[in-house]
């Protein structure tokens, strides 16, 4: 089976991803999974192995849990090629980058795919973070470039959050809507604004809940109920930042704080005491709940 789009978008048949870490293995999935031929590549032969290692292992879940079969795994890792020479990927119809976020780095990838070719890719970040506009700042076709970020585990999460930096064009944003839901995600399109959509209201109501912590409102497990049996959200505020890390959750609160200068985003005390103490979630044993007897269950809440 071979994914084409065509029709008001560009034709995407070949997807690179660049990195193939927590999220680009991933990307690299379901693009497989959904019949693009996609390319894969990282620094060196060890990182591609690990994320071809981490796909497999989720498509045997699947056929464990009935979801695949033994013939969709075989067809999804057959789509799917390692390389680690970066240039190759120029090649590619769609190139998703999934590397560090680090906005020098990005941009240094996007100038060596632009140097190697002259065809017209579309080139998507998965900036979690950066301003699509900075990365494409000095690209050669900045309409072509556009943010596409997906969350974590990107197999099994719905959302797309695509990004429109301010020359980014129609069809670039069209072509990579279509992607998206032939990934089987549900795009939404957001402007090139710090924290985009999905972590401005994620983190805002993240650090509310943190400060009606602080204030003794009610407990952090009361407090994450609330939520999710009074608003069905399937996992509370508090919980949810100890799963991604008191220290991401900090780090991201700053640069929302310091990029949109409202209150809403000062990161309360509790937070930086207990990045301070070390207290960094489930990663690290503690958080708003105490993760240390059993890593996979919810634990007991933290009293202090
Ligand atoms: P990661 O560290 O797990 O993976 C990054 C990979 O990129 C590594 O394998 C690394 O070797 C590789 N890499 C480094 N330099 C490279 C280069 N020049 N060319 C090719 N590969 C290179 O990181 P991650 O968590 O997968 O994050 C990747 C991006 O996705 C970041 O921009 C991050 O902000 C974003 N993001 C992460 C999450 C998350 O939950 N982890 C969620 C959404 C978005």
């Amino acid at each position: 089976m071979m994914s084409t789009l065509g029709r008001g978008s560009q034709t995407i048949e070949t997807i690179a991803v660049i990195g193939a870490g927590t999220m680009g293995h991933g990307i690299a999935q379901i693009a497989g999974s959904s019949g693009f031929r996609v390319l894969l590549t990282d620094v060196d032969r060890e990182s591609i192995s690990r994320g071809i290692t981490s796909i497999k292992r989720n498509l045997a879940k699947g056929i464990q849990l009935g979801k695949l079969t033994e013939a969709d795994s075989e067809r999804t890792l057959e789509q799917i090629h390692g390389t680690t020479t970066l240039t190759l990927c120029a090649a590619a119809d769609l190139i998703i980058e999934a590397a560090p976020e680090k906005l020098d780095l990005k941009r240094d990838i996007l100038h060596q795919l632009e140097v190697a070719s002259d065809r017209q890719f579309i080139f998507a970040s998965n900036t979690s973070s950066l301003s699509i506009t900075e990365i494409a700042r000095d690209s050669k076709r900045p309409e072509n470039v556009i943010g596409m970020h997906f969350f974590n585990p990107v197999h099994i999460m719905r959302l797309v959050e695509l990004v429109v930096g301010k020359q980014t064009s129609d069809t670039t944003v069209e072509t990579v809507k279509e992607v998206g839901r032939r990934l089987r995600k549900e795009p939404i399109v957001v402007k090139d604004v710090p924290g985009f959509a999905s972590s401005r209201l994620g983190v805002a109501l993240g650090l509310e809940a943190m400060r009606m912590l602080e204030q003794g409102v009610a407990s952090a497990h009361d407090i994450d109920t609330a939520m999710e049996l009074g608003y069905n959200h399937p996992m509370g505020p508090l919980k949810l930042t100890d799963l991604v890390g008191l220290d991401v959750r900090l780090n991201i609160a700053e640069y929302l704080h310091r990029e949109l200068g409202t209150e809403t985003f000062r990161p309360p005390d509790v937070l930086r005491r207990m990045v301070s103490e070390g207290k960094l979630g489930k990663k690290s044993g503690a958080g708003f709940y105490d993760w240390s007897r059993d890593k996979e269950e919810f634990g007991r809440t933290h009293s202090s």
